[in-house]
């Protein structure tokens, strides 16, 4: 059997990886659809794709979990919520199962006949993007809450200032 679980990733985040990690005890391969392809650049979505499959694939190895059990499959959004399902189909293997705590992305996969499972959320309150992207932005502890692989590839992209910077012109830009 196959699952879904699709998610914004910005960035992968220790939950994710605890998630993901559950999912693989039920099923045999999961496909991991990297959400909002399109968006990057602003300051609640500054990674684009490519650097979130890159975070994602390097946790992955980090952990052990074998390149035979995973697809990674960047989807963009669509404008129309009532066609998101068929195109998720449309880009990623077959599936049976859906995994998610978002209550939009259920609810399609629930209206198309999909069996859908809520997994449990790991310390929600600190394992979440919001959070790792507000202690960047204030200097706080954020690489506690992300993989070590996740840490050097924000390091190497230049993240946090790349974050700072978007930041502070979408400030500036509110204010003109
Ligand atoms: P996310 O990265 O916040 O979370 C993804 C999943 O990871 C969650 O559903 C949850 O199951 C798991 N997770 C997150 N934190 C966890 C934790 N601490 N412990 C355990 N599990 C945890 O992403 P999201 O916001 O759910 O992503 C949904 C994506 O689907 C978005 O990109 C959204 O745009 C897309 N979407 C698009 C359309 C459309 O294009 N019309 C419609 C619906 C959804």
């Amino acid at each position: 059997m196959r699952g879904l679980l699709v998610g914004r990733m910005q960035p992968v985040h220790e939950g994710h990886l605890q998630v993901i990690k559950s999912i693989l005890k039920e099923v045999e391969e999961v496909i991991i659809g990297i959400g909002s392809a399109q968006l990057s650049h602003t300051s609640k979505d500054p990674f684009t794709a490519g650097e979130r499959v890159m975070m994602l694939t390097k946790a992955l190895t980090d952990n052990g979990i074998s390149a035979s059990k995973y697809y990674i499959i960047p989807v963009q959004d669509v404008a129309c919520n009532s066609i998101w399902v068929a195109h998720i189909k449309m880009l990623t293997p077959p599936f049976e199962h859906i995994y998610s705590g978002n209550s939009l992305v259920q609810r399609l996969f629930i209206e198309d006949g999909f069996e859908v499972t809520e997994p449990p959320l790991f310390n929600r309150e600190i394992y979440s993007g919001t959070e790792v992207r507000k202690r960047m932005l204030e200097d706080d502890d954020w690489e506690s809450l992300v993989p070590q692989s996740v840490v050097n590839v924000i390091k190497e992209i230049d993240g946090v200032s790349r974050l700072k910077h978007l930041s502070r012109k979408e400030v500036s830009e509110r204010i003109k």
